[in-house]
């Protein structure tokens, strides 16, 4: 579709202000079409998965299809009740009167998504812009073009195109739309663009979310059930499309005394799970394209890593494949411990007490996850306490943002503004504050002639 910014705002703004997308029926309209596509369409997602990430059927399907479709059908069940104002209490000073919290939508809102989980990172927060009342437009990542593609195929199909609206493209067209006054933009990405995000709607006073990445640590503690931890840690690393997931453990710290355990208890895990050579392996995502093939392959290849790769390491630029790969006590300088990895290495740092590892992930940018495994419950406690990030899991890894009960969102580095569920909503809609009175319990106090005295009777 050939951008048209300006007769889209046009079309949007003029059904947003008909009140059509207000109404409780258009709502659920929408988002039933969302499960509609889920399931008229399962076999097109998970082909359009296969051709932009190489995704196996079964994360397509179990991450990427139900994970919209459930997000929808838990929305359905709760939006009566969250639409309805919110009572509150009132004070003295108003006495009498009432009041409540409405929500209300913002208007017009801009979604620009990722390539890592195309179709589920595109759709999570339109669902949460439809269920507030509205209009959107979706800007899918350019970096996956058959699910942007189906994307937009199957809204303009299935949704009400005078309020929904698929714009594909990549960095031109997203400035051109960022030119544009929008209710609220709602950003997945990289920090670095976070930043051109941010400086763009500070010109129109646009509200923003922006939901980040960073590095986010794994903490392993010796006492532990460890085939169960290193299976967690396996599929949040290697099974979530190859680590390119943005809450995908970064790095694990264990101890010194403890790491030789770890490494071989990832290897035979790895090797239950991938075969002898995981490069052969059809449930390993490929690298996206050729650019994060080789972004990846120079921190492997930085010669302060070399000699520490403990498995893993093969490479093959023709299928964009890089098997599991550990590295250990990669150095603080090294390129691997100074950037987001976002693929499938993993250094593995080493610290002498594994109470240690909570000022080693403090010494670094707050990430958007934290892990910990660990039978101890002080340390549980402590690392609650004292390290910050977007959110946490304990003894497993990502599958907090499958409880759609907890905001999801970073902090710091790794963003600000959380959604899913019911944080999706507020994260789309403005809370009105409104205060009842009748016209009774009119004082005088508060009138001039102002005088002392009056104030005595307040
Ligand atoms: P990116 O920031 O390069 O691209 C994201 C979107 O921004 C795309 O739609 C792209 O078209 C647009 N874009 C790119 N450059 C732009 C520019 N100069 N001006 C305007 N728009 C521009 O990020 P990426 O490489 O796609 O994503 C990787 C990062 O995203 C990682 O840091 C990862 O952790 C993070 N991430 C976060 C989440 C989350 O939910 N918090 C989810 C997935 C990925």
């Amino acid at each position: 579709m050939a951008l048209d910014a300006e007769a889209v705002m046009k079309e949007l703004r003029s059904t947003y202000t008909s009140g059509k997308t207000r109404t409780f029926e258009w709502r659920v309209s929408q988002l039933k079409a969302l499960i509609k596509i889920t399931t008229h369409h399962e076999k097109d997602i998970v082909e359009a998965l296969r051709s932009d990430l190489n995704k196996p059927e079964y994360e397509a399907f179990v991450h990427e299809i139900v994970g919209i479709s459930s997000e929808c059908k838990f929305v359905l069940k709760e939006l009566r009740k969250w639409m309805k104002p919110e009572k509150v209490k009132t004070t003295m000073t108003t006495f009498p009167s009432s009041a409540e919290i409405v929500s209300e939508p913002l208007g017009v809102v801009l979604v620009i998504s990722t390539w890592n989980y195309p179709f589920y990172l595109s759709l999570n927060p339109v669902i949460g812009a439809i269920a507030a009342g509205n209009a959107v437009v979706l800007k899918p990542s350019e970096v996956a073009p058959a699910t942007s593609s189906l994307l937009s195929k199957l809204l303009s199909q299935y949704m009400d195109t005078s309020a929904v609206k698929v714009f594909e493209g990549g960095v031109p067209e997203t400035t051109i739309l960022l030119d544009r006054k929008w209710d609220k933009i709602f950003y997945t990405g990289s920090g670095k663009v976070g930043r051109v995000i941010l400086a763009a709607a500070a010109k129109h006073l646009t509200p923003v979310v922006l939901e980040l990445g960073g590095k986010s640590p794994a903490v392993v503690d010796s006492n532990i059930n460890l085939k169960v931890a290193v299976r967690r840690i396996i599929s949040g690393k290697w099974g979530s499309n190859s680590g390119q997931t943005c809450v995908s453990p970064d790095y694990i710290i264990t101890t010194k005394a403890f790491s030789s355990q770890l490494v071989d208890a990832l290897k035979d895990e790895l090797e239950k799970f991938y075969g002898k050579d995981p490069m052969q392996s059809n449930d390993f995502s490929s690298i996206i394209n050729s650019h994060h093939f080789d972004r990846l392959t120079k921190l492997l290849d930085d010669e302060k890593v070399s000699g520490k790769v403990v498995f893993g390491g093969q490479r093959d630029k023709t299928n964009l494949k890089i098997a599991p790969t550990a590295i250990l006590d990669a150095p603080d300088d090294s390129l691997i411990m100074n950037e987001e990895i976002f693929g499938p290495l993993l250094p593995i740092l080493t610290v002498d007490k594994i109470e240690d590892s909570i000022g080693r992930i403090n010494s670094k940018e707050k990430p958007l996850a934290a892990y910990l495994f660990t039978n101890d419950k002080k340390l549980e406690e402590e690392f609650i306490k004292n390290v910050s990030a977007g959110g946490m899991a304990i003894n497993d890894t990502v599958l907090h943002l499958a409880v759609n009960s907890l905001p999801f969102g970073g902090v710091g580095e790794s963003g600000y503004g959380a959604y899913h569920g019911k944080f999706s909503f507020d994260a789309f809609s403005h809370k009105k504050a409104v205060l009842h009175r009748t016209f009774a319990g009119d004082i005088d106090a508060r009138y001039p002639p102002y005088n002392p005295r009056k104030l005595q009777v307040i």
